[in-house]
């Protein structure tokens, strides 16, 4: 099994001075890694009923495809404001400055179906709360949140909950 964590390159102070940048492209191009991630991410959910896979905009579209092909699962955008074309529903969430939204199609997800959603990063969970909302308000059930990496440091965990959460590499502190 891969050493995912020794494939993760972080870059500080990048995209502004204190963030330490968890740049994920050296997993991607690790063939063995970026095989051994997607296994792993879907494992705990494997025999859990999976309808869909939703993916965020941009790096949960790099692995919500691959998930729900192992788990026989469709896939569903959660994009940024403006990019679907057919009617949407908006959750917005706080930045640092600011605000951002998740849009995904309103009927994107039937009443009842089982969702895993995805990303690449777990940090203040703000992102993906906005996405679990929205598969909430479409009456969906979210089977799982699942993450290549999770700051341990910050309170996404505890923001999610108790929606379950399965992340691969799990980093404690700041740097
Ligand atoms: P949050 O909403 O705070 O949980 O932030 C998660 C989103 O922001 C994910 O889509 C990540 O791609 C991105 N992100 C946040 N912090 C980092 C970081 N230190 N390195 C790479 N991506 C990050």
């Amino acid at each position: 099994m891969s050493d995912l964590a020794s494939l993760v390159r972080n870059i500080p102070d990048w995209p502004k001075p204190g963030i330490q940048f968890k740049d994920i492209t050296t997993l991607l191009s690790d063939p063995a890694g970026l095989r051994d991630a997607i296994t792993r991410l879907a494992t705990p959910f494997r025999g859990k009923g999976v309808d869909l896979v939703l993916g965020t905009e941009a790096r949960g579209f790099l692995f919500a495809p691959a998930v729900a092909m192992e788990l026989g699962a469709g896939v569903v955008l959660a994009r940024k404001p403006g990019k679907l074309p057919c009617k949407t529903n908006r959750e917005e969430y706080a930045l640092e400055y600011g605000v951002d939204a998740l849009e995904t199609h309103a009927d994107a997800v039937a009443p009842g179906q089982k969702v895993l959603l995805v990303d690449d990063l777990l940090a203040t969970g703000g992102t993906m709360t906005a996405a679990a909302r929205l598969v909430e308000r479409m009456g969906g059930e979210i089977v799982g949140c699942a993450f290549l990496i999770e700051l341990t440091f910050l309170p996404g965990r505890e923001r999610l909950a108790p929606r379950p959460v399965h992340s691969l590499i799990k980093y404690a502190t700041e740097d």
